[in-house]
């Protein structure tokens, strides 16, 4: 089926549109810089800039695919969760979409779709799969029996998110916004075994995760070296947490597999972009006999790509369509794909 696919969850207005597993579209119009002298997204902004953003950006997915809207057998939409006031900029773009097209409507879960997007790299998800989500506002491990229809989770962050602790080391060491990019690049040139952060819930037995512990530990490291007058040795730190948070993603995410016996691990959402988190979850999958599918790293952060290629697999799938009148829902657990 072709789809188009709108995410407007956060700071991204996404459009995307796929044929099936085949990726035609992925048009990014991002709200970063409006945020980024505030350190942090400002919903009111994002939600205007999504406003204006959006007609444009549709236009030149439909463009780039080479589509026309009356092509279309759907239209999807993130649904939640997300920050309030953006999603409803979407859900009300693509509702007005399908009423006036007369195409049916999917309003999707967010973190569903970072897991599906998946599909369009390296086709079908293998049925079950386990996902190790990790993104801005959200760390868990899923048991993925069908993306379409049956995503259950497993543990998720009990404090800070895996993205969310990045952004915030990142302010510790002065290093702008969003961190997450910039703790990668800045963590390359620094040595990962020179400062030993905690890595929190690590052999607790559950597949939760905690970065709060870790995130104060840099704080304390950090003030304790300024406060002796001492230079802060930046990309040590930077790799050193990298390090932290990457070991306990990665040492969890191999262990929910072997408990499930599932032999295929997906890694989604932003931080799945992180370049040392990809290279450690590959040498212990490898170990462990374990498939690793990691989308490239555009498709790993925020993009509409994702919501049309789970849009895309509920119409394969044959799962009904959503009303015309659902509402954008903030906290949408992970648990519900389609609402
Ligand atoms: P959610 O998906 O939970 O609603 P979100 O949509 O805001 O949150 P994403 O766009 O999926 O989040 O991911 C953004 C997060 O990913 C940010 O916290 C950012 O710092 C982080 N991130 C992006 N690239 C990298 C990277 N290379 N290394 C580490 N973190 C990264
Ligand atoms: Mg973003
Ligand atoms: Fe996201």
């Amino acid at each position: 089926p072709l789809v188009l696919g709108i995410e407007t969850s956060c700071d991204e207005t996404g459009v995307g549109i796929v044929q099936g597993h085949t990726l035609l579209a992925d048009t990014v119009a991002s709200s970063v810089d409006l945020h980024a002298r505030f350190g942090g997204v400002v919903p009111e902004v994002a939600s205007r800039a999504h406003l204006e953003a959006m007609t444009p950006t549709i236009d030149r997915a439909l463009k780039t695919a080479g589509v026309t809207l009356d092509d279309l057998d759907a239209i999807a939409v993130t649904a939640g969760p997300g920050l309030a006031g953006t999603l409803m900029v979407g859900v009300a773009a693509a509702k007005a979409y399908a009423l006036a097209l007369g195409k049916p409507l999917y309003g999707v879960n967010h973190l569903a779709a970072h897991v599906a997007v998946d599909q369009l790299e390296h086709g079908p998800l293998p049925k079950p799969c386990v996902s190790l989500l990790v993104s801005g506002g959200h760390s868990s491990l899923l048991l993925v029996p069908d993306v379409a229809t049956d995503v259950r989770s497993l543990g998720s962050t009990v404090d800070d998110a895996a993205g969310e602790a990045f952004d915030k080391v990142a302010r510790v060491l002065d290093l702008g916004f969003p961190g997450g990019p910039i703790i990668d690049r800045t963590a390359r040139t620094g040595d990962p075994a020179s400062i030993f952060f905690p890595r929190g819930k690590l052999d607790d037995g559950t597949y939760d995760f905690s970065f709060s512990g870790l995130k104060s530990a840099v704080a304390r490291w950090v003030e304790a070296r300024e406060r002796a007058g001492e230079p802060v040795p930046i990309a040590d730190v930077a790799a050193s947490f990298q390090e932290a948070v990457v070991d306990v993603l990665t040492r969890k995410a191999v262990a929910v597999c072997k408990a499930h016996d599932v032999d295929h691990l997906q890694i989604g959402g932003g931080v799945a972009a992180n370049s040392r988190l990809r290279e450690m979850a590959k040498q212990r999958c490898d170990k462990a006999g374990i498939r690793l599918r990691v989308p490239r790293p555009g498709l790993c952060t925020d993009n509409g790509a994702m919501v049309a290629a789970l849009g895309a697999e509920l119409v394969a799938s044959g799962v009904e369509e959503s009303r015309l009148d659902i509402p954008a829902d903030s906290s949408l657990p992970v648990t519900v794909v389609r609402v």
